[in-house]
């Protein structure tokens, strides 16, 4: 098996009936861009910065949160990398900052939160990325946004940055473009307004799911209460893709289930053409991509969505029509 990926490497992504899907990794620290070259993946979907955070024993400095970014820079050299901002609170916490107390910390001060309310520490992370970014192209994600306002403000504080830099004689990145993580239900009710105003969108599943199926993702007690590949779940991803695709804003999935086959398989056929994943997912993923029919999938997750009468997963139904095909 691990031999067949391999060899996939270099060989594109594209489905039998010619539709190509970007397969991107998921990294949070400089070690695991190392599986850039070996997997073949299209550049780096989602780049968790936290991770640094929560190793450090202390905030990192501004410094040294460029330092890191350069890095990340060198590393990716001209492949698209695309940068998250702090994603703290929640199950993610700083030993060093002081926590809140509580009572449900998923719902509560967390990631785009803190940095529109404490705008500090989100300005020192913007000028850090927008200086290493320097002469070359830069893509910002916002975690946890939940109104198209929270974006509008965020996106504010970086042109705010910009002026800054530009006046203190700093180059700019070549290109610098705002995405906003799909993972709050609410933005389901703002499709049109935030594909309008973002310049690419990623969907969080692992988050929109937690919230949408009102599931601890950390609980195992309930983790069966749901699936992902439910008419409700799907219809949820098919409407994203809709609108995004109508807007012609690119839509990526770089939660969990991107990663897994049968679930990749699923979001191709509701129109996503791009997903990020672990880097041991990319060959998997990739090896059903080059076997599939994506109008094919299209259709039937259409026909099935339109038949199903009681909710129950599309799971079966999906695995038989992928051992057939
Ligand atoms: C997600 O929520 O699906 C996601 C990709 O972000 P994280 O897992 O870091 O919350
Ligand atoms: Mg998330």
């Amino acid at each position: 098996r691990q031999e067949q990926y391999r060899a996939l490497r270099d060989v594109p992504a594209v489905t039998r009936d010619g539709v190509a899907v970007g397969l991107q990794l998921n990294a949070g620290l400089i070690v695991d861009l190392s599986h850039l070259g070996e997997t073949g993946a299209e550049g780096v979907g989602l780049f968790r910065t936290e991770l640094q955070f929560m190793v450090a024993e202390r905030m990192p400095s501004a410094a040294e949160q460029q330092v890191l970014y350069e890095a990340v820079f060198d590393a990716v050299g001209d492949l698209p990398v695309t940068i998250r901002t702090l994603d703290i609170g929640g199950d993610k916490v700083l030993p060093y900052m002081k926590a809140l107390e509580e009572e449900n910390p998923a719902l509560g001060w967390r990631a785009i939160r803190i940095g529109l309310d404490r705008p500090g520490l989100l300005r020192m992370q913007l000028r850090a990325l927008l200086k290493a970014a320097r002469g070359r192209p830069l893509k910002i994600m916002f975690p946890m946004v939940a109104t198209v306002e929270e974006f509008v403000q965020a996106r504010g504080i970086v042109e705010r940055e910009k002026a800054h830099l530009t006046r203190h004689g700093h180059p700019l990145p070549a290109d610098c473009r705002l995405g906003v993580m799909v993972e709050v239900p609410s933005l389901l009710f703002q499709m049109d307004e935030i594909a309008a105003e973002a310049d690419f969108l990623s969907v969080g599943s692992n988050d929109l799911m937690q919230f949408l199926f009102a599931v601890d993702r950390e609980n195992r007690q309930v983790a069966n209460r749901f699936d992902p590949l439910s008419a409700a779940a799907l219809r949820a991803f098919r409407l994203i893709a809709e609108r995004a695709n109508a807007a012609g804003t690119p839509a990526t999935v770089c939660g969990e289930i991107g990663g897994r086959p049968l679930e990749a398989m699923a979001l191709i056929g509701l129109g996503f053409r791009a997903l990020s994943m672990s880097p041991a997912s990319i060959g998997p993923v990739k090896a059903m991509v080059l076997g599939i029919d994506a109008g094919a999938v299209a259709a039937f997750l259409e026909r099935e969505l339109a038949r199903t009468k009681d909710g129950a997963s599309l799971r079966p139904a999906l695995a038989a029509f992928a051992e057939e095909h």
